[in-house]
């Protein structure tokens, strides 16, 4: 298979000129074939301190246009989406590997936050607060806060962006991305889209809504920049440790979405049937790369064996190969890096005394430079050090449990605390899962698996998965700063808290 001539098509589709990425400095490979797709142009730091200051200047005409003015800019980029979904969808699939229903689907959760956020351009309200003085009104405004820096991974190169810029616009924000650099394509395909959604807008701002292509070098430029007063970073939780500190030395607002370790309770009344889809789309979707990914599943020990082995039956029966090939449920993982990781997860976890079934590499012959793994699945008798941390792979380590407050604690004792589930038909362990003594994440869910988060909620997690909060909900306010204002309408000057201030003037 070679994919480099339909990848011109779909570029051209896209309004994208193939032949501007043939000499660039950094490599694009795809994780479907291993073969080279283009070579792009990198940034210097002298162009990310020149796109910032471009930012800057789109900025102060862009936070007075009227936010819902700013929405129609919004709508019009969701349109581009939909009219191109079919060849962005095929592109992330072919630049970062997963399956093609899941690249289509990454394509239809930036057209939802699209829509969301141009009905938001029209909802950035603020309160209104009882004063305790007389003849005053005291309430808050939702303000613009300026160019907001977006950091995305490779694993979803595309919608990370959208749920950052398209609420950051209506706010009255511009952007400025930097993507992963293993999927580069897909964000100037996306620029791409957003130039010709301003351009129809009319009287769009240049420089609303940038790219910086690069590492995590480039990255880092961004990161310590004053000039970006909000940072939004996806990625490792090691990648957020750098970041944080950097944005937070310089009092700047960082939303950090990091690193996951998603837990799933398998309780006796659970539907198995559902719990046992939900178990394995959210174990090899995404070959295991989702940062809700479900890592570790709990089992009731009364229906353990029964579970474990349709478990087993099911995890043989998954097609895995070429994700384009819709019969294939997993496709490759994104690298040689992403491949060794696992296989010494595996080790680890083996010595740890855990007993793996599956991991090993399939297509070898076929695809000698991709990297197609059957996921794996590891009895692990109980948790140990070596599922402390995230293997960015389809690794699923499997537990039993006899006590539901055992298995609760043993749920939270990671140090990441993205998404969890629960499957269960008891009232009791459902309402204990999401009350204060249940799941400490960001996400926890009833009958529904760890991964495929809506648009319409806040996305994000807590601990070391960085307590960002992104997409629906009141995110928002997260993009905004906010400005409290108390009018006097009286003709008195009393003082808050009753405090007394007469000047005498003879
Ligand atoms: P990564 O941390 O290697 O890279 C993520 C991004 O950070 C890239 O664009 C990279 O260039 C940039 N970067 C790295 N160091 C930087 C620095 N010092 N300053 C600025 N930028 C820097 O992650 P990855 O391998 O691309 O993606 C996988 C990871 O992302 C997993 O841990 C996954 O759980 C996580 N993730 C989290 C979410 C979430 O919403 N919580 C979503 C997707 C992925």
């Amino acid at each position: 298979m070679v994919l480099i001539h339909r990848i011109t098509d779909i570029l051209e589709s896209l309004g994208v000129d193939p032949s501007t990425m043939t000499n660039g400095d950094l490599d694009v490979f795809s994780p479907v074939t291993g073969e080279i797709l283009a070579s792009v142009a990198t940034d210097t730091p002298a162009a990310v301190t020149e796109k910032i200051s471009a930012a800057q200047l789109a900025f102060r005409e862009w936070r007075s246009v009227p936010a819902p003015r700013r929405g129609e800019l919004v709508r019009l980029l969701g349109e581009k989406l939909r009219a191109h979904k079919d060849a962005l969808g095929a592109l992330v699939t072919i630049e970062c590997g997963k399956i093609l229903t899941e690249g289509l689907g990454e394509v239809q959760e930036m057209i939802d936050i699209c829509d969301f956020a141009v009905g938001l351009s029209r909802q950035l309200y603020g309160l209104t607060i009882a004063s305790e003085r007389p003849g005053h009104r005291m309430s808050e405004y939702w303000l613009p806060i300026g160019p907001v820096g977006v950091i995305s991974a490779f694993n979803f190169p595309v919608a990370v962006w959208s749920w950052n810029a398209a609420v950051a616009l209506v706010c009255g924000n511009t952007v400025i991305w930097k993507p992963s650099e293993k999927t580069p394509l897909t964000a100037i395909a996306c620029q791409q889209l957003f130039l010709s959604a301003a351009a129809e807008f009319g009287d769009a701002p240049k420089n609303l809504s940038t790219l910086i292509i690069g590492d995590g070098s480039i990255g880092a430029k961004l990161v310590s920049n004053r000039g970006v007063p909000l940072i939004s970073a996806t990625g490792s939780t090691e990648m957020g440790r750098k970041v944080g500190p950097v944005v937070a030395e310089r009092f700047g607002r960082s939303i950090l979405e990091l690193g996951g370790n998603n837990g799933f309770i398998v309780c006796p009344s659970a539907n198995l049937d559902m719990a046992l889809t939900a178990t394995v789309f959210g174990a090899v979707g995404t070959a295991g790369q989702r940062c809700t990914s479900t890592r570790r599943l709990f089992v009731h020990d009364s229906i353990y064996r029964e579970f474990l082995s349709r478990l087993k039956k099911a995890y043989a029966s998954i097609s895995i190969g070429d994700p384009m090939n819709s019969e294939n449920l997993v496709g490759p993982l994104i690298d040689s890096d992403a491949f060794n990781a696992m296989q010494t997860a595996l080790r680890n976890a083996s010595q740890a005394g855990g007993k793996v079934h599956g991991g090993e590499r399939v297509h070898e012959s076929k695809f000698p430079d991709a990297y197609y793994v059957r996921p794996a699945l590891v009895e692990m008798g109980s948790q140990k050090q070596s599922v402390q941390t995230e293997t960015f792979a389809p690794v699923l380590y499997v537990y039993s449990y006899s006590d539901f407050a055992d298995v609760l604690s043993l749920h939270n004792d990671v140090p990441q605390g993205l998404s969890s589930a629960i499957f269960t038909n008891n009232l009791s362990e459902a309402e204990n899962f999401i009350s204060p003594l249940g799941s400490d994440c960001g996400i926890a869910n009833i009958n529904i698996g760890t991964s495929g988060a809506e648009i319409g909620g806040a996305f994000g997690g807590e601990k070391d998965t960085g307590g960002g909060r992104e997409s629906g909900s009141d995110a928002w306010k997260g993009y905004m700063r906010r400005l409290t204002s108390t009018t006097n309408y009286s003709t008195e000057l009393p003082l808050a808290q009753g405090v007394r201030f007469t000047l005498s003037e003879d």
